[in-house]
Order: structure tokens, then C-alpha cells, then sequence
């Protein structure tokens, strides 16, 4: 594994946040507008494997990655010194204007590692919600269709369309309508919230979304079915069991292209390369960006060639997308992957947090349900053991506590009430099992 020089210990010197981290919060509010926010307003100084330093000289342990981005850690050297060397040589032609080998590099790497043995294609962009945006857009152009199905729980970005395609209202939709048409939402199977309880919930509620798609949209009319493999923002949601596979066939039979927002699912997160494989699913279009390039940005579409070729040439792009520097990066943070065998190390890190945060559900009711799949956990609070109203307020506590203790955790769920852990793929054991130390903790203190 890379080296980092930043200690892999948690350290705390003073309050989190600490005085500069404060006057900083003061300042920002000046600056920068309020309704950008930050999980933990600790400032940050350097970062690597486990660890977040901020500027007042604490050591945070970092369960969070950024959103699933530094999947190969923070400032790993190799992805600083490939990125680096480009940005010596030339940053920005423009790949629409002089094209560059790079580009065409992470297209070949996309289309080798992505899901399915047939002919690929890609297109490199800026952002998740861009590369989401462009999936729609091919679906539409080579199927000639219209209708874009998505789910329950769904988040695919903040611009317009991308609203449209979110499920939650606030903070993502509130106030920012009107949204883009031909969006239509249908259950998700949630096996946790399966009126019938998780068994039956991929079958169940495979055939329900199969007869809202045909009764109330019409398979004709369907460009495309866009799913996250594992939910993320709506809080790390593994579908039922069979789910995907006979959604995936039913779009196959009906000429509608299945769309596998990988985003946050992506480079070697749960365990796999890429979440479908654990369902062996073949997506049509496969949307990448947060772990693509070690936390720069860069993000894309892949998918079947005769898909991605079916729309007109000048018809893609961007002036940033696939920028060398990023590209530079997304090669240097594949290599790290394949080379430190990091699907191995998520798999190992899914197995040591879910064995001790399944022995945590034992002691509390409150923890209605622990789920995930490599190194994407969640833990989702409820009132008790028979009452699964969801727990806003515990969640509040556990997360609060935690930050004060030094250790960056996230939430998400339609609900608020799931805690959503994305350690780094490059943490230790002994920083992973005492930030798990730090959750048991807080749940003993409530
Ligand atoms: C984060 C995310 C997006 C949006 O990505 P941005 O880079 O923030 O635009 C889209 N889809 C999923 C599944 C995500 O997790």
C-alpha cells in the first residue's frame, strides 16, 4: 500500500471544531453562500489514509471519503505526482478542440472494468449529475423513447434534470422547480420497509414496478430505467434480492436501455469493481464519477457501443469534461486499485464493520437495521424494536457525539435517520475498529 506521511492516529487537541475552524466558520459566512453546508465544519490541512488534519492540529479518523471519493485515500502519492506531471506539461486543451492520450487511456480502462464483455464506448465529463444528465440524453437519442423511469429514495444530482430524477424534496428540490418532464417514479424495493417483510421484497417489488412501467407509462414509451445499484443518499438501500437481474431483463425484452447509476456505488466501493457484479447484472449505460480519480474531478458515461455511437457527431461534450490532470489521476487511482487489491480490502472492511455493528443491533433497539455491502455500511435508527418510525433524534445524538470524538461520519435516508460509514479503501484495522469503538460508545451514552 502507498505510504502517506500524514500519522495514522486520531488525535484531538482541542474542542471540534477547534478556535481557527471557528473563526474560519465565521468568515466563511461572509463569503460563501449559506445555502452551501459542511457536514463537520472542521477546516481541513492535509489529509491521508484514515486520517483528516485539520488547521488546529487535530487528527480526525475519516468514515466518509468525501462522499465516496478518495476510495484510494487522500493525496495518495502516486495519484499527486501523475496528476501533477500533467499539470506541468499542459493543463487544459480542450479535448474537443486538440484531443489528448489520456482521455482516450481512461475510456479504454472504463470499458475494460466496467461490467459485460461487449463492445463499449465512453464519454468523460465533470460531475455525477453530468455524467447522469448524458446517460438520459443517449437513451433518448438511440431509442428515439422519452420516458425516463427512476425510484423511491433515488439521487442522481442537483441540476435541473437531475432534480427531476432525485426523490427527496428538501434540501435537494425545495423551491428550485419547475423540473424536467417525462420523470417517472416507482417503488424501490426497500427490503428493510417491504410491507411484506424482506423475502419477498425483490420479487414483490420487481412484478409491481414491471406493471406500473407498462400500465401507467408503457414500455414503448420508456427510453430509459435508471437505477443506483445500492442506493446512496437514500441511505445505502441494497435492493431486494433478484431485483435488478429481472428488471435488467425486462428492459432487455422491451428495448429500454438500463442505466446503472454507479456513481457512488463505483471503483471497488462495495467490494466489487462495480456494485452490479454482485447481482451479475450487464448494464446497457453505466454512469462513474466520485471514486473515479482519487478526488479529482471526472466522471462518465460507458456503455454499449451501438448506444453511445447512436447519437450525432458534436453531440456530447464539454469544454472541461475529461480534463488531463483529472484523467491523469482516474489512471493513476485505477492502477492504485488494481494493484493494492482494493476490492479485497472493501470486501474485508464490509465483513469487520458488519460483524461488530451487527452485534451493536443486538444490544439496541433503536438500530432497526444494518446493511450494506463493502466498504459502504449503514446503520438505520428507529423508535424500537417493533416500531419502525424513523429516528431523527438518536441519529442527531450518536453523529454528534461522534464528531466530537474525532471521527467524520455522514448520514443520509429519506428519513434522516440512517448513518452512512465510507471509510477510505487504505484505512487500517486499527483506525477502522476504533472509530467502530467511537459509534458503540455513543450508542452506550444514549
Ligand atoms: C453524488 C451522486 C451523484 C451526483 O454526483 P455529483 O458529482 O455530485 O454531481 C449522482 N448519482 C449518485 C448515485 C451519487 O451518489
Amino acid at each position: 500500500m502507498a505510504s502517506t506521511d500524514v500519522a495514522q492516529a486520531r488525535r484531538i487537541v482541542t474542542e471540534i471544531p477547534g478556535p481557527k475552524s471557528q473563526a474560519l466558520q465565521e468568515r466563511r459566512k461572509k463569503a460563501v453562500a449559506q445555502g452551501v453546508g459542511s457536514v463537520l465544519p472542521v477546516y481541513v490541512q492535509r489529509a491521508g489514509g484514515g486520517i483528516v488534519e485539520d488547521i488546529d492540529g487535530n487528527s480526525l479518523i475519516d468514515f466518509g471519503s468525501g462522499i465516496a471519493v478518495t476510495n484510494v485515500g487522500n493525496a495518495d502519492p502516486r495519484v499527486a505526482e501523475r496528476a501533477g506531471e500533467q499539470l506541468s506539461r499542459f493543463t487544459h486543451t480542450c479535448f474537443m478542440v486538440n484531443p489528448y492520450e489520456g482521455y482516450v487511456e481512461v475510456a479504454e480502462a472504463l470499458n475494460r472494468l466496467t461490467p459485460g464483455e461487449h463492445e463499449k464506448r465512453s464519454v468523460l465529463l465533470n460531475s455525477g449529475a453530468e455524467a447522469v444528465e448524458n446517460a438520459v440524453k443517449i437513451a433518448r437519442s438511440a431509442t428515439g423513447r422519452q420516458a425516463v423511469v427512476v425510484f423511491d429514495h433515488a439521487y442522481h444530482g442537483r441540476t435541473n434534470l437531475t432534480m427531476a430524477l432525485t426523490a427527496k424534496n428538501m434540501p435537494y428540490k425545495h423551491g428550485f422547480g419547475p423540473f424536467a418532464g417525462e420523470v417517472h417514479r416507482i417503488p424501490m424495493a426497500y427490503p428493510f420497509r417491504w410491507p411484506t417483510g424482506p423475502q419477498e421484497c425483490g420479487r414483490e417489488a420487481a412484478a409491481q414496478a414491471i406493471d406500473q412501467i407498462t400500465k401507467q407509462v408503457g414500455a414503448e414509451n420508456v427510453a430509459a430505467v435508471l437505477i443506483e445499484p445500492i442506493q446512496g443518499e437514500g441511505g445505502f438501500i441494497v435492493p431486494g434480492e433478484g431485483f435488478l437481474p429481472e428488471l435488467a431483463d425486462f428492459c432487455r425484452d422491451n428495448g429500454i436501455v438500463f442505466v446503472a447509476d454507479e456513481v457512488q456505488t463505483g471503483f471497488a466501493r462495495t467490494g466489487r469493481m462495480f456494485a452490479c457484479e454482485h447481482e451479475g447484472v450487464v448494464p446497457d449505460l453505466i454512469t462513474t464519477a466520485k471514486g473515479i480519480a482519487g478526488g479529482l474531478p471526472l466522471a462518465a458515461v460507458t456503455g454499449r457501443a451501438d448506444l453511445m455511437d447512436a447519437v450525432h457527431g458534436g453531440g456530447l461534450g464539454g469544454t472541461y469534461g475529461g480534463n488531463p490532470a483529472a484523467c491523469a489521476a482516474a489512471l493513476a487511482s485505477i492502477e492504485a486499485i488494481e494493484s493494492d487489491g482494493l476490492v479485497e480490502r472493501a470486501e474485508a472492511i464490509g465483513e469487520r464493520m458488519l460483524s461488530r455493528l451487527r452485534a451493536l443491533a443486538d444490544e439496541h433497539g433503536i438500530i432497526g437495521d444494518v446493511r450494506g455491502r463493502g466498504a459502504m455500511v449503514a446503520i438505520e435508527l428507529v423508535q424500537g424494536p417493533d416500531d419502525k418510525t424513523p429516528n431523527g433524534e438518536a441519529l442527531g445524538k450518536v453523529v454528534s457525539y461522534c464528531h466530537k470524538q474525532g471521527l467524520v461520519l455522514l448520514t443520509a435516508g429519506t428519513y434522516g435517520n440512517v448513518i452512512r460509514m465510507l471509510p477510505p479503501l487504505v484505512i487500517g484495522d486499527d483506525l477502522l475498529d476504533e472509530g467502530l469503538s467511537i459509534i458503540e460508545e455513543a450508542f452506550d451514552r444514549l
